[in-house]
Order: C-alpha cells, then structure tokens, then sequence
C-alpha cells in the first residue's frame, strides 16, 4: 500500500507466481508449451494488451524506451506486451536470441528482404518459392536496384556458385518450398559464409525443422499457417541473433507491419498445441500420401515422408516429422483436377494451410490461374496438380474423402 494514493501495490499484481523455466527443456513440443510466458502473472492463457501506448516515468526513460528494440511497453508499433510474449515464445522454440514479429509473413519476408538489402547489393534465391516473395524479388526488387538471381535449390552447391563475393548480401531459401514440397540442403545453407542466410520455413515449424540449428542466420514463418494453426490469425515471424533482430527492428518500425496483439495472443495459444497438431497431420499426409500413390487415377505423389520423393533421404535427416502439406498429379489432367475438387465432401476448397481443417486446391485453376500452360511448367505445377493441407480430422475420413475424390475424379 502506498500512503499518498491508496493505491494497492500488492492488490494490483497479486498472481507473479513464477512459470517453469522452459530452458530447462529442449524439446520443441515442450517448448511450445511453456515458452513466451515471463510476461504477465499466473494466467496460463495469453493476455491481451490492445493499448497502443503506455505511461512513460520520465522523459529520460521515454529516450531510452523509444530506441531500446526489446521494449515493450512504450509504443505497440515499436513493441507490444502481448506480442512480445509470442516473440519470446518464438524464439525459445527456435532456439534463437531474439524474434520479432509481423502483421503477416509477407510483413516479415518483405522486412528480411528490404531491410538488409540496398541498391547495388545482390541477392541469391531459389526458384521455387512461395509467389509473393518470388514477386517481391522478381518485381520490387530490381526497381530499388537490388538484383537478384534465381537457382534451383535443390540442386547441390548452386546457392554457393551463385554468391558474388563482397556483393552479395542475402541466400534467400524456402523449405520445404511451394507448391511441390522440396527441400533445401540446410547444413549446405549453413556453411555459406559472406552473406546473410535467411530460410522460409514455414512448411516445417520447429516441431519439425529449426534451421538456426543447421548454421542459417534467419528463420522465417509465416505465423498465419501452421504455427497459429487456426486460421484465426495473420501473422509472421523472424528469428536470430539479438544483433540482426535489432537491425530489422531498426527497418521494422519504419515499414510498419507490426503483429497485431490479437493475432500474436492467437498465434501464442496456437503454439501451445503445436505438437500434437503436427502429429496428427503427419500421421494423415502420410497414409493420405501412400494411399493415393497405389490409386491408378494418380500419376504422382509428392510428399517428403515418401520415398519415391527425390529427397527422401534428406527429409529424414532435416525433418522431426513431414508435415501437413502433400501435392499430387491426377493422370487425366486439368478436367479431373476440377473434377476432383468438385467431388470432396469433408476437404474444403480454399488457400492457406496448417489448419484444423483438411483443404484442397487445384492450382492451375485457382492461385496459378493467370499462367500460361509454359509458365506452369516452370512453376512445377501441372494441369491435374491438386495441394492438400491436412487437417486435424480423423485420418479414416481424410483419406476415404481424397481417395472417393479420385474415384470420381478419374472415373
Ligand atoms: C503464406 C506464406 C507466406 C506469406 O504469409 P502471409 O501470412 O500470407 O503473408 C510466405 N511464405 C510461405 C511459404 C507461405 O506459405
């Protein structure tokens, strides 16, 4: 009690009872669980801190709050208490100093890309990646006089032979990569030394892959799919060393794709079941996977937890688990891919993934409907390509909807 106001010190935080301290632990599904949670009281669930500014003590406080890149309680643009516990969670998980987090992860990718590069610097990146970051180093970036060249990540060595020394600034890499699921050789990531390694990982969270542990300087996620796993947030998230975190910060509050605190108190309570989600899917993808591949209507699977995926061997040394997504070609081409769609009954159409729910798209007549049948091709997808994201459902009903899908489909 303080005699001047009457205000209740004791009264107005009377549940710091202390968490387990998740360093302790090392386990990411463990991690998941405990993490994020030295802001705030006794509560186990997220709290949210929808205010956008906060008293200040003194003016000389303010200066040191407003540049400190870790403070949380000065401005929600800078930095926010909800948000800062999803960070911190994050990068717990990831095995990180430091995280930060975006309104989506376009927000982070386009603050890892624009923050670190200027004109005249040069990046290198994979060809297949998700088609807003291929737009942005395809379309953006040369208009700032970045330039930018494009390997096949999953050819050996190419990300190394493609660095100008003392001109290159960032290896841009995405595993496993849009829309046909390869991998990209972390430990070779790893090793490059010269530029910034920055990996998009957010097929593989890191109950299944943590690319800090191969050597790369960044890991990225989009928040929105797997980790929040509940399409109920749009958010995305960078992590690394306290010093690169800071700098991004640095761009960061200047871009102004700050994390919603109600999208970071979503993504954190989808953290804590993180495991389990990732289970369940990769127990469903994999039968889902190996189903489909005996169906006569189904040209090809791809899925890293097959071995008829060109990677197999490398998915076993990078991957926990194989996650969620799988895509597959159906023999008779673009009618039977809309055919197929068509005829799902618990699978729902729609983009996105890492949901409860399973989803399927048919790519060349949905988020690749503006290509030529050549630029497909290069895309990697063909007229009868379908993605699925599983979902959290029971494993019998998925796979009896997607196979009775191919019946029809294939008829
Ligand atoms: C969805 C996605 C993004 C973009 O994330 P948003 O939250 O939609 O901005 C980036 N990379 C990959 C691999 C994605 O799947």
């Amino acid at each position: 009690m303080s005699a001047d106001t009457g205000w209740d010190e004791a009264a107005a935080a009377p549940n710091a009872v202390a968490a387990p301290d998740p360093a302790g632990f090392s386990h990411p599904d463990t991690l998941a669980v405990l993490a994020g949670r030295r802001i705030g009281g006794a509560e186990l669930a997220p709290s949210l801190y929808p205010s956008t500014t906060f008293r200040i003590a003194s003016l000389e406080e303010g200066r040191r709050m407003a540049l400190d890149p870790a403070e949380s309680h000065y401005y929600t643009r800078n930095g926010n208490p909800t948000v800062a516990a999803f960070e911190e969670a994050m990068a717990e998980l990831e095995g990180a100093e430091a995280s930060r987090a975006f309104a989506s992860g376009m927000g982070a990718v386009s603050c890892v890309i624009l923050g670190l590069c200027s004109a005249g610097d040069h990046i290198v990146a994979q060809r297949q990646l998700y088609s807003g970051t291929q737009f942005l180093l395809q379309a953006v970036c040369p208009r700032f006089g970045i330039d930018v060249t494009f390997v096949d990540g999953t050819e050996p060595g190419a990300f190394q032979a493609a660095v100008r020394p003392g001109r290159t600034m960032l290896v841009f890499a995405e595993t496993p990569a849009n829309p046909r699921l390869d991998l990209v050789d972390l430990e070779e990531l790893g090793a490059i030394s010269g530029p910034l390694t920055a990996v998009d990982a957010t097929f593989a969270p890191p109950s299944i892959t943590r690319p800090l542990d191969y050597g790369v300087d960044l890991s990225l996620h989009s928040a929105t799919k797997g980790l929040g796993g509940h399409n109920d947030a749009t958010l995305g998230v960078v992590s690394g060393s306290a010093e690169l975190i800071a700098s991004l910060w640095g761009f960061a509050i200047l871009q102004g794709a700050n994390a919603a605190p109600f999208d970071a108190m979503n993504g954190l309570r989808g953290l804590r079941t993180l495991g389990v989600r990732l289970e369940r899917q990769s127990a469903t993808a994999q039968r889902l996977a190996e189903t489909l591949s005996d169906h006569p209507g189904v040209e090809s699977v791809r899925y890293p937890g097959l071995a008829s995926h060109p990677q197999h061997e490398l998915a076993k040394r990078q991957m926990r688990m194989f996650g969620g997504l799988l895509a597959f070609d159906l023999v008779s081409g673009h009618e039977a891919g809309e055919r197929f769609v068509e005829a799902v009954k618990l699978a729902q159409i729609a983009t996105s993934l890492g949901g409860p729910e399973t989803l399927v798209t048919h790519s060349a007549s949905t988020t690749h409907a503006g290509l030529t049948p050549d630029e497909l091709d290069a895309a990697g997808i063909g007229p009868g390509t379908i993605r699925v994201s599983v979902g959290l459902e029971h494993g019998d009903d998925v796979v009896a909807d997607l196979l009775h899908a191919a019946d029809k489909a294939t008829a």
